[in-house]
């Protein structure tokens, strides 16, 4: 028999609507595509250089299993400018996306039956990753009349013997929304108080365009930081991420590290090393973000959708679609199914992100402007016909 917790796990079900999109463009069909959580961008010339340079120079050989130096100083440098916080080369695993820098996080503090702290809405592979650990999850909500924050008193009243460590992620993935720093420090207190730990998804960090991303980091140095190159970088299939830990930590996450993953690819780190000094063309991408997300927003009221709260961060809407759902027995999967089959447009389903996703539409703009026009075009067509 195999692992019982694994038979637990779901499917990501953006993968399944993707992969339905697949096949109907397989078939001829015109998809677009608002799902995908995936910069429709190349990464910058100087990282494509960078790569190619790394391959004629042979540089293929296994690297130091916590990442080139050069890379980890690198990240040094930049946390220092973008949040100044000084922090140690040694302190940093490079890892291949910031998915294996969560399993070797979890795996380090879980002991079976441990709870993690995950909000509802979350990411979708969250759970996920906790169950592969063996731990318990254990869920706060989160409400979009409180833009999403998190609630320091009702997180108190959830933390209790088991509890071992809370999941943060801000920007946040379906929301778009960012923690403000005074909640940072809130949830930091009882972190403290109460002795969990604070893990920190900081993966979309830099996309921002409203108000200020603060890393956890700038609040306290008792944490853990999952960051990567997928989203900012746009490399998303160049897998390369990072954790950074507490220096107590470093030697059992190295041996982790060591055993599970020898190194991460070593062409991608040069390319990482070269994309952290692409500052304009990054900056390109962050503003044609910025241009896109006022423009789905806009296309999104004019379709008749009331956001509760503004998005300021990451590249996605999370859309409350409850008068659409309504048709399909409150279930978002059904009804972005439905979407995909009648119109070819690619929607991720709330209920991914947990129960309180239910009713929602995930609308991602990692598009461009033509595409997320066609895309509102035809889900007008769709709710003047079929609604
Ligand atoms: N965290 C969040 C919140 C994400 O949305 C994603 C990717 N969709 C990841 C982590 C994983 O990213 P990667 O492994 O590509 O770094």
């Amino acid at each position: 028999m195999i692992n019982q917790t694994l038979t637990k796990m779901s499917s990501f079900l953006v993968m399944d609507i993707l992969e339905r999109a697949q096949e109907l463009e397989k078939q001829g069909k015109n998809v677009i595509h608002l799902e995908v959580g995936e910069p429709d961008f190349c990464p910058p010339s100087a990282v494509k250089e960078a790569m190619a340079k790394a391959i004629a120079d042979n540089f293929t050989s296994y690297t130091h299993s916590q990442g080139i130096l050069e890379l980890r100083e690198a990240l040094v440098d930049y946390y220092q400018v973008n949040y100044g916080v000084d922090l140690e080369p040694d302190q940093f695993f490079i890892t291949q996306g910031t998915s294996p820098a969560l399993l070797m996080v979890l795996n380090l503090l879980l002991n079976p039956e441990e709870e993690v702290i995950l909000t509802d809405p979350c990411y979708a592979c969250y759970p996920n990753f906790v169950l592969a650990a063996q731990g318990r999850i254990k869920t706060i909500p989160i409400y979009p009349e409180q833009n999403y924050w998190i609630d320091p008193d009702h997180l108190s009243n959830l933390v209790g013997p088991k509890t071992k460590a809370m999941l943060l992620n801000s920007p946040a993935n379906p929301t778009g929304t960012i923690l403000p720093k005074q909640n940072l420090e809130e949830i930091a207190n009882l972190a403290y108080e109460k002795n969990f730990f604070l893990i920190s998804d900081e993966i979309y960090h830099g996309l921002v365009y409203q108000d200020k991303a603060n890393s956890l980091l700038e609040i306290t140095k008792e944490c853990f930081v999952l960051n990567g190159f997928s989203k900012l970088f746009a490399m998303t299939g160049l897998r390369l991420g990072f954790l950074i830990s507490p220096l107590k930590f470093v030697p059992i996450l190295r041996k982790m590290a060591q055993n599970f993953f020898i190194c991460a690819n070593s062409i991608a780190q040069k390319g990482a090393l070269a994309a952290l000094k692409c500052q304009r063309e990054i900056q390109e991408m962050v503003n044609t973000f910025a241009q896109r997300r006022i423009f789905l927003l806009k296309g999104l009221k004019e379709l008749g959708f009331t956001l509760k709260v503004i998005p300021q961060g990451a590249f996605y809407v999370f859309c409350p679609a409850h008068h659409l759902t309504q048709k399909f027995n409150n279930s978002s999967l059904l009804l972005a199914k439905d979407i995909l089959e009648k119109t070819g447009v690619g929607l991720t389903p709330g209920i991914d992100f947990g129960p309180r996703g239910e009713g929602f539409l995930r609308f991602s703009y990692a598009n461009s402007l033509d595409n997320i026009q066609e895309g509102l075009d035809r889900l007008a067509n769709y709710i003047n016909t079929w609604t």
